[in-house]
C-alpha cells in the first residue's frame, strides 16, 4: 500500500539531490489510508493524479474526484499511480476515467532514473524493447530498475507501459470514432487480437462495447484527423509558454498564434502537421493529422513534452519560493511551465544558429535553412496555418552544401555539420540518457556546443528539471536587478544551488520576468529595475557578442 510502502522509502536514493524539495513531494505521496480517505470523501482536487483508489468490492480503481458514491473505508486501497492499481487487479473505472487524470511527474524528485524510464517507457522504450534493455540505456540492472519502479510507483515497468496503452485506448474508444483496429494500432498494441483480449480481461468485454454512442462528444474528425484532450494540473501559464514558443517559432514549421501552436511533423517516415490550443478546462486540445496512427504515442509524449504537462506546479512552485528572491515571481506566474522541445536535432540547429545573434534573426536564418533543406508537406489545413516543410533531417543537414547558405561565419557552419554528423553517429544522441552530467558532456564534445548550449537542450529536449543555462546574459541580468548585486556565472551558479532540483523553473521565472515590463515594475524591491534593465538592454548585444552567452536559441 502506497502509505507504509513509501514510508520506508530513504530520502536520498541514487541521484544526488538536496534532501529539502525531496522531502516535500515525500510529504505530498506520503499519504496514509486516513489522508486519502478524507481527500476521495472531499474529491479533493488537488490530490487527482497523486494516487488512485481501489475499490476491493467492486475491482474498479478511480480518481480522488469520482463522482461516485464513496465506498466504505475499510473496502479500498490506495496506490500511487494507475499502474499499481491495474498491477494490483483493479481495472479502471468509467465514470471518473482515469485515463483522463493528470499524469504527474512528482516522483521526478525521488528518482532520476524512475523518471527517465518513464520518459522512455512513453516514447514507446517497450513497446518494441524489453526491460533489460531499457535499464542499460538508463545505465542499471534490469533487477535494479524492477526494484526502484516497485518502490516509486508499486509497479514493474512493463505494468507502466501497459496500463498507458490500455488508457490511451481507452481514451481514443470514447473521443474519436477511430475504428477498432485503428485504437488498437494508435495506442501502441502489437495486435488487433492482443488489444481484444486485454481488453477482455480487463473490462469483461470487448473493446468495442466501452463505445458509448454519444456524437455530440466526439471530435468532429475530419478524415486522417483525430482530436484528444491531454491534461494538466492547473494552473497552467499560457501566455509566457505561448510567446516563448512564437519567438522562436520556425517560419514553415511552426505557427504560433494567440490561442494556438501548429507544427509540422516527420516521425518514421511519414509526415504530416499537429495543432495545440488550451482547452476550456486543465487540458490542452490536441489534433493530430498524420497517415500512420502507430506513431500516436511517440506524437502524444512529444507534445507533453513540449508543452510541459506532466509537471506539479505547486511542489516546484513552493520549494522555489523559498528564495526570497524568486518567491514574488512564482506568486506572479503560479503556472509557469518549462517549454520543451520538439526533436532535439532541431533544437541543437537551432541553437547553433541563434549563436551570438538576435532571437529574430536567428529564426530568419532557421527559416532558410528549412526552406532550403526542408522536406515540404502537402497538408491542406498545415499549408493554410502558413505550415509548408518538415524541418530538415541530420543526413540532409551533413551532406548539404552550407557555404552558399547566408552569412553565416565558417566556424557556424562547421559546426552544423559537426552535430549533424555527431547526430548520425548517435542516433540517441538527444534521448534521456544516464545522467545530467553524462548527457552535457557528450554534447559538450561536438565541436560548436558549448556549456550555455548543453545545458539549454538538457532543459528542453532531455527535460531535465534541474538543468541550468549557465553564464546565460539574461539570466544574470534578471538576477543582478533583483538582488541589487551584480552577479557573475559563478555566483549565479552558487545562488541557483538553493533553486535545485527545479533550476530549470527558476531560469524560466527569471526570463518570463525580464520578459514582462509590468511584473518588473509591480515588485517593491526592484524599484529600480526598470532604468537598470533599460540600460542593459542597450548593452545586451555587445555582452552577447563578448561572452558567448545569449538566450537567441
Ligand atoms: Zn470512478
Amino acid at each position: 500500500m502506497l502509505s507504509s510502502r513509501l514510508r520506508g522509502t530513504p530520502f536520498t536514493s541514487e541521484n544526488r539531490e538536496t534532501p529539502g524539495p525531496v522531502r516535500a513531494i515525500m510529504r505530498a505521496m506520503d499519504l496514509d489510508h486516513d489522508a486519502c480517505y478524507r481527500a476521495i470523501v472531499t474529491r479533493d482536487r488537488r490530490f487527482d493524479g497523486r494516487f488512485f483508489t481501489g475499490v476491493k468490492t467492486t475491482g474498479i480503481y478511480c480518481r480522488p474526484i469520482c463522482p461516485a458514491r464513496t465506498p466504505r473505508r475499510e473496502n479500498v486501497r490506495f496506490f500511487g499511480s494507475a499502474a499499481a492499481a491495474q498491477e494490483a487487479g483493479f481495472r479502471p473505472c468509467l465514470r471518473c476515467r482515469p485515463e483522463t487524470s493528470p499524469d504527474l511527474g512528482a516522483w521526478r524528485g525521488t528518482s532520476n532514473t524512475v523518471s527517465r524510464g518513464l520518459a522512455l517507457i512513453e516514447s514507446g522504450a517497450l513497446d518494441g524493447g524489453n526491460v533489460a534493455a531499457l535499464g542499460e540505456r538508463l545505465g542499471v540492472g534490469e533487477r535494479q530498475l524492477r526494484r526502484l519502479f516497485q518502490q516509486h510507483l508499486g509497479a514493474s515497468p512493463v505494468a507502466v507501459a501497459q496500463t498507458r496503452r490500455v488508457l490511451l485506448a481507452k481514451q481514443l474508444i470514447h473521443d474519436t470514432d477511430l475504428a477498432m483496429a485503428d485504437v488498437a494500432m494508435a495506442a501502441g498494441f502489437g495486435s488487433v487480437r492482443r488489444f481484444n483480449e486485454t481488453f477482455q480481461a480487463l473490462y469483461g468485454r470487448p473493446p468495442g462495447d466501452l463505445r458509448r454512442s454519444r456524437p455530440a462528444e466526439k471530435s468532429a474528425t475530419a478524415a486522417g484527423e483525430l482530436t484528444l484532450s491531454l491534461p494538466f494540473r492547473p494552473p497552467y501559464d499560457w501566455a509566457v509558454m505561448r510567446s516563448f514558443l512564437a519567438a522562436r517559432a520556425i517560419p514553415g514549421v511552426e505557427s504560433v498564434t494567440e490561442r494556438s501552436y501548429a507544427r509540422t511533423v516527420s516521425l518514421d517516415g511519414a509526415s504530416g502537421a499537429l495543432f495545440v490550443e488550451p482547452g476550456d478546462g486543465p487540458f490542452m486540445r490536441v489534433t493530430v493529422r498524420f497517415p500512420r496512427l502507430a506513431s500516436l504515442p511517440a506524437i502524444i509524449a512529444r507534445v507533453r513534452r513540449v508543452f510541459d504537462l506532466a509537471a506539479e506546479p505547486s511542489v516546484i512552485g513552493a520549494h522555489l519560493s523559498e528564495d526570497r528572491v524568486l518567491a514574488p515571481l512564482v506568486a506572479a506566474r503560479p503556472g509557469l511551465r518549462v517549454p520543451g522541445a520538439w526533436e532535439g536535432f532541431e533544437l541543437a540547429v537551432r541553437a547553433i544558429l541563434g549563436q551570438q545573434i538576435t532571437v529574430v534573426a536567428a529564426r530568419g536564418l532557421a527559416g532558410r535553412l528549412v526552406a532550403a533543406l526542408g522536406t515540404p508537406v502537402t497538408d491542406a489545413r498545415a499549408n493554410a496555418a502558413g505550415l509548408t516543410h518538415v524541418f530538415p533531417d541530420a543526413r540532409r543537414v551533413a551532406q548539404a552544401d552550407l557555404s552558399a547558405f547566408g552569412s553565416m561565419p565558417r566556424a557556424r557552419l562547421a559546426a552544423l555539420q559537426a552535430l549533424a554528423r555527431a547526430h548520425l553517429a548517435d542516433p540517441l544522441l538527444f534521448t534521456v540518457g544516464q545522467d545530467l552530467d553524462a548527457a552535457i558532456a557528450r554534447l559538450c564534445a561536438i565541436p560548436g556546443i558549448g556549456a550555455w548550449t548543453a545545458q539549454y537542450i538538457a532543459m528542453r529536449q532531455l527535460r531535465e528539471p534541474d538543468a541550468f543555462p549557465v553564464g546565460d546574459v539574461g539570466l544574470m541580468r534578471a538576477a543582478a536587478s533583483l538582488t541589487g548585486c551584480r552577479l557573475c556565472a559563478d555566483k549565479l551558479l552558487q545562488r541557483a544551488e538553493r533553486w535545485r532540483p527545479w533550476r530549470a523553473y527558476a531560469a524560466m521565472h527569471l526570463w518570463a520576468w525580464l520578459a514582462d515590463d509590468g511584473l518588473r515594475s509591480s515588485l517593491p524591491n526592484t524599484r529600480d529595475t526598470r532604468k537598470r534593465s533599460h540600460r542593459i538592454k542597450a548593452g545586451d548585444a555587445h555582452a552577447q557578442r563578448t561572452t558567448h552567452a545569449h538566450r537567441a536559441a
